[in-house]
């Protein structure tokens, strides 16, 4: 972890969320997966085509409500000039035919043939008027008109004529006779009744013409109104439909924007949501929280070397473990790659924080099944309290932070509460970060050598390369100043690779037959690129292969112990010797020795220092020494440090021994100073 990885930059520009949903069960992934841009694309196409319709429905209603209205117009208009029509006709009809009947009349009293050419003028009017009052008179009226003013008509004339004629040959009384007689009465009652029944029907039918314009017209209409009802409510139902959709859907997404689709947790967003919440509750009701911010171990090497997939795998474990820890109302939330965050309410029990601390810390060392390997992984907790380390989120978020790179500094798995002193230990642990980083190019990191020598003839056979660190303030420095923070921030990787790069260069001047060993990290154990690089530095010096000897120390095999059988495989492959350093602290399973094919063992110095006073201590390194001899692994005594220990060794039928009774840790130069005799050994 790195100081400059704190986690409150983001904080304060994370966008707005809506609402955190409680974790969202497990079985919500699925459908959750799903991408918001595709949901909301899905509902906001059915309003559209919502949208789309209504604008059609409501553009077929117009032009069918403005054709029905010019239809009526023209339909109206028409009934009406047919109306007005026919009143005129009749009328003009009626007086065309008092007139001519009024000549007549005169014709026969004056007896002056004047009116009769008047009656004659006025004739074709008459006729030109039956004619129009034909055209306008409507079906079975016609019929009627037509048969009476013809017939009617006929007879007038033919009688008019034989008056006129007994008038112009001066015989008046005969055409008074016919004009005065019956036939000719009834004649003109029939033409006149005609043109009254004309009148009639014709205005008769042109108002009914209207009236079917005008309910023809009315029926259009509340069809039009009633299809614009069925419309419109089918239009809001889709809108509805529609708005009900994007209602779902902006749910859906603000669920999706909440929640981390790899294990299913509420996310980031989401804990800084539920975190406000919890903080007003709890300042409201004097209530106390803690927040646990939790660091996966050793997750990086299972991406690297199973693939992400795999990687995805064991966060969703992660996941569904933290769930299964947790009681329903805790937050739980993904806070970042292999980073979660838990925020417990401690009102009750201040002491439930650690044990839940540490019952998490337990769960994720148990190992996870990948189907074909199976892996440790393992969790450092930082935790911060409310109210008494912060008020606010964010804050208590730093806090727990600082607590957690305090807790990976101390040891991997540890459980770490903040303290005000941790701020600044925080800040000294990133400074002594940078300045190793720093270091590394600089060339600060110098070998010191301690050779390792044969017991039977105190012959060296090799050295194994020690780190010290020459600060340019603070002076040399032993590895207790600086591996722990290399190894916690990953610079163990790129300061190996330099000590060895300057230990071959520091070598080349001693014998070359001496055996070379270099410490290990249990993180480095983990890396596949590993055996190429330290091959290829060696290749660089023209050193061999066979002369690099690889300390590792238990606690990298049995983390994962598919890794380290591939990686000692890979070692040996290379042409490398592996040696198991510090054997007897740790597991001690001979088993792995066996299993591993390591090359040697070298027994911790605490049993060394104890060979003489505690007899259980022989015991167990003469134990040792034997098993390993049975498994033909050769076997390094480490910590002798004076030539009674030595001689009990070599009794013991230990091969090798290493120690300052041979020699304490020196640059390379003292070392070939003191083969040559002319300076002892004398530095650490
Ligand atoms: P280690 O691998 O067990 O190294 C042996 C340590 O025992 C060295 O301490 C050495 O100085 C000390 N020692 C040797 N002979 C005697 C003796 O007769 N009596 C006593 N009391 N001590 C003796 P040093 O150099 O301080 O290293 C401490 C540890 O630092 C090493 O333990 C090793 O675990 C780690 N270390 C040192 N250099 C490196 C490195 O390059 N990489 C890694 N990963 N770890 C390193
Ligand atoms: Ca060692
Ligand atoms: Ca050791």
């Amino acid at each position: 972890m790195l100081a400059s990885r704190h986690i409150l930059p983001e904080s304060s520009s994370l966008p707005p969320y809506p609402h955190a949903p409680k974790a969202a069960p497990a079985d919500s992934t699925g459908p959750l997966l799903l991408p918001a841009a595709s949901i909301v694309e899905q509902a906001m196409a059915h309003a559209r085509r919502a949208i789309a319709l209504s604008l059609a429905g409501a553009a077929i209603l117009l032009l069918a409500v403005l054709a029905e209205r010019w239809w009526f117009d023209a339909a109206q208009r028409e009934a009406t000039q047919r109306h007005a029509a026919a009143l005129r006709v009749a009328g003009e009809l009626r007086l065309a035919d008092e007139r001519l009947t009024a000549a007549a009349q005169l014709a026969v009293l004056t007896g002056q043939s004047g009116w009769v050419d008047r009656f004659d003028r006025d004739l074709p009017r008459f006729e030109a008027l039956l004619a129009q009052a034909r055209a306008l008179a409507p079906g079975e009226a016609l019929e009627r008109f037509g048969l009476a003013t013809r017939s009617a008509g006929e007879e007038l004339e033919d009688m008019r004529l034989a008056a006129f004629e007994a008038v112009v040959v001066g015989s008046p009384e005969v055409a008074r006779s016919i004009f005065e007689g019956d036939r000719y009465r009834a004649k003109t009652a029939l033409l006149r009744q005609a043109i009254d029944d004309f009148a009639q029907s014709t205005v008769a039918a042109a108002q009914r013409e209207l009236e079917r314009v005008r309910s023809r017209n009315a029926l259009i209409a509340s069809t039009l109104l009633l299809a614009a009802l069925v419309l419109a409510g089918g239009l809001a139902r889709r809108l509805a439909g529609s708005r009900a959709r994007l209602q779902q859907a902006e749910a859906r997404v603000q669920a999706l924007a909440a929640t981390d689709l790899l294990t299913g947790l509420p996310n980031r967003a989401a804990l800084h949501d539920a975190m406000a919440k919890a903080l007003a509750q709890a300042t409201r009701a004097g209530g106390r929280l803690a927040v646990l911010l939790i660091d996966l171990d050793r997750f990086k090497p299972i991406n690297d070397r199973y693939g992400h997939g795999a990687g995805d795998q064991v966060l969703r474990t992660v996941g569904e473990r933290l769930r299964m820890l947790l009681r329903q109302g805790d937050t739980r939330a993904r806070y970042g790659g292999d980073e979660f965050v838990i925020l417990v309410d401690e009102s009750e029990d201040a002491s439930a924080t650690r044990h839940l601390a540490e019952r998490i810390a337990d769960s994720l060392r148990q190992p996870i099944d990948l189907g074909p390997a199976s892996v440790n992984i393992g969790a450092t907790v930082g935790i911060a309290r409310f109210p008494e380390d912060a008020r606010e989120a964010d804050d208590l978020l730093r806090k727990a932070d600082s607590a957690l790179y305090r807790a990976k500094g101390d040891a991997r798995g540890g459980i770490c509460f903040y303290d005000p002193g941790l701020d600044e230990q925080v800040a000294e642990r990133a400074a002594l970060e940078q300045s190793i980083r720093d270091g590394i190019p600089r060339g600060e990191f110098i070998p010191y050598l301690q050779p390792v020598v044969e017991l039977t003839s105190d012959r060296i056979v090799g050295v194994e390369v020690l780190a010290r660190w020459q600060h340019p303030k603070r002076g040399l420095l032993p590895p207790s100043a600086f591996i722990g923070v290399a190894e916690a921030t990953g610079l163990i990787g790129p300061l190996t690779l330099a000590l060895l790069d300057r230990a071959c260069r520091d070598t080349a001047a001693l014998p070359p037959e001496w055996r070379l060993s270099i410490n290990l990290a249990p993180d480095q154990m983990l890396d596949d690129s590993l055996a190429p690089q330290l091959a290829a530095i060696l290749g660089e010096h023209g050193v061999a292969a066979s002369r690099l000897d690889l300390e590792l120390t238990e606690t990298a095999l049995v983390r994962d112990t598919g890794a380290a059988r591939k990686v000692t495989a890979a070692l040996k492959a290379a042409g490398f010797t592996v040696t198991l350093d510090d054997f007897g602290t740790g597991y001690s399973s001979l088993a792995y020795l066996a299993e591993l094919a390591f090359d040697r063992i070298k027994i911790d110095r605490s049993f060394i220092r104890t060979l003489r006073d505690r007899p259980e201590s022989a015991k167990v390194v003469e134990a040792i020494i034997g098993l390993s001899r049975s498994l033909g692994v050769s076997t390094v005594a480490e910590g002798i440090e004076d030539a009674c220990d030595a001689a009990r060794l070599r009794a013991m039928g230990c091969p090798l021994g290493q120690g300052y009774h041979f020699g304490r840790p020196a640059p390379a130069g003292e070392l070939l100073a003191r083969l040559h005799g002319r300076q002892p050994v004398d530095a650490t």
